[in-house]
């Protein structure tokens, strides 16, 4: 049997792995995990392993995970880092930019995503019947903003951004209460697994401010109750404190960011059981490209910068549940656009190491990015993924090394030499990279 050829029905495939880390509880070494199909057929120490599968043809491993989560990335193709910027790509230039970068973001081993806005949701139909490859999407198709909010592109004249959004382009305006329910179904309408609101002000954004609350109260519960009564989630987009506070108060499952955090919104968190995904990955690599923002844009991702890192580690002490996003990337980057590099699909992987950084232990931090990661879509909508499992998706990579002694072993794409996605190989050393 070809090892590296794609499995049937019947396929059973061996990983005998040295150190296999389940996502959630003990790592077990000297492990072997057996798949078959789309699924996981035993997981357990080698020397216990069932007579009927001793004979299967083996892959071996130092290492063996879930496949990882990124529970908050865009594929709007744009070149770019702004709101306008998502306006001027048109959709078949950003549809073949993120053909690229839904592979890039697996090569990484990154088999989940979900998708807070972008045109992911409509292709999420080419990667399932196997034109292109990439990870799972889970989209909230466009983001639902205020006029003059977050999601608004300030620069573009109303009536042509409406006239785009009503062509598809993945953005989404709407004002009062009525409104804001209409805005859920109509994202339902177009297939959103979770609907993403934008409770405050961002950068990608001109002319909002990032500490003010965006939205009224009674608006955020309208969205909260429409995407309930689907079994949707909402996860709310914030950055200053009266946005995170609302969102919470309204019931948001996931606060995104979390810039302005303080205790009072961390015992919220805790009490409504949220989950924070601050998107380390945003800061850190776009304070590296300044060329790629306007210089109002870059100035509000600058300033706050510091605080944020702050929140994120009193979260992290104060034990605020939390999954790992990285609010990647620009569209499509290869070597025409070197400076764009750090900001492109498939450096998803360096969220874990800030997650180190802001005081996780290794094992936290693969917990955020996969078990954590998958529960953010909410009990209804979630898949089993995420964690090596008897009966669960067979979502999982191999690396190279021991991310328990070394968790920057996961930040780099070369490291992870095997990617299953629900069963699939879709990479392996015999192969090209899915990327290529
Ligand atoms: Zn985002």
């Amino acid at each position: 049997m070809d090892l590296y050829s794609s499995t049937t029905e019947s396929d059973y495939v061996r990983i005998d792995a040295d150190l296999l880390i389940p996502g959630r509880g003990p790592p077990l070494k000297d492990a072997t995990c057996i798949l078959q199909s789309r699924s996981i057929a035993h997981v357990g120490l080698r020397s216990s392993l069932p007579d009927e599968y001793t004979s299967l043809p083996t892959i071996h491993t130092p290492t063996l995970l879930p496949g990882l989560w990124d529970t908050h990335t865009h594929y709007y193709g744009a070149r770019r880092l702004s709101i306008d910027a998502f306006y001027a790509t048109p959709p078949a230039l950003a549809g073949a930019r993120t053909a690229r970068d839904l592979a890039a973001t697996l090569n990484a081993g990154f088999t989940s995503v979900r998708e807070l806005g972008g045109w992911g949701h409509q292709i999420a139909e080419a990667v399932s019947e196997g034109s292109i490859v990439g990870p799972r999407i889970y989209s909230a198709v466009s983001p639902v903003s205020m006029t003059a909010g977050h999601g608004d592109a300030h620069g573009i004249p109303l009536p042509a951004l409406r006239g785009a959004i009503e062509h598809g382009l993945p953005l989404h305006l709407c004002d009062g209460i009525p409104d804001c329910t209409k805005a859920v179904r109509q994202q339902l309408r177009r297939g959103a697994s979770l609907i993403k609101v934008c409770a405050s002000g961002g950068c990608t954004s001109q002319l909002d401010d990032p500490e003010h609350q965006h939205f009224s109260d009674g608006e955020l519960q309208a969205v909260v109750e429409e995407a309930a009564r689907s079994d949707r989630i909402v996860a709310a987009h914030c950055h200053g404190k009266a946005g995170i506070i609302a969102a919470l108060r309204a019931g948001c499952k996931t606060i995104e960011h979390g810039t302005y955090m303080d205790d009072e919104c961390m015992h919220l968190m805790r009490e409504k059981g949220a989950i924070l995904i601050a998107t380390r990955t945003f800061f850190e690599a776009g304070l590296k490209v300044r060329e790629l923002w306007s210089p109002e844009s870059y100035a509000k991702l600058e300033g706050p910068a510091a605080t944020h890192k702050e929140a994120y580690a009193m979260a992290v002490r104060g034990g605020v549940k939390i999954a790992l996003g990285t609010d990647l990337g620009l569209g499509g980057v290869v070597s025409d656009c070197p400076v764009g590099i750090v900001f492109s699909h498939g450096s998803n992987g360096k969220e874990l190491v800030y997650a180190v950084e802001a005081g996780m232990s290794p094992m936290e931090a693969i917990e955020a990015a996969t078990a954590n990661a998958a529960e953010t879509l909410g009990p209804k909508m979630a898949p089993k993924s995420g964690q090596v499992k008897l009966g669960w998706d067979a979502d999982l990579i191999a690396v190279k090394g021991n991310p328990l002694t070394d968790i920057g072993i996961l930040a780099e794409a070369e490291n992870v030499s095997h990617v299953w996605g629900v069963g699939r190989l879709y990479k392996a050393p015999q192969m090209k990279d899915c990327a290529v």
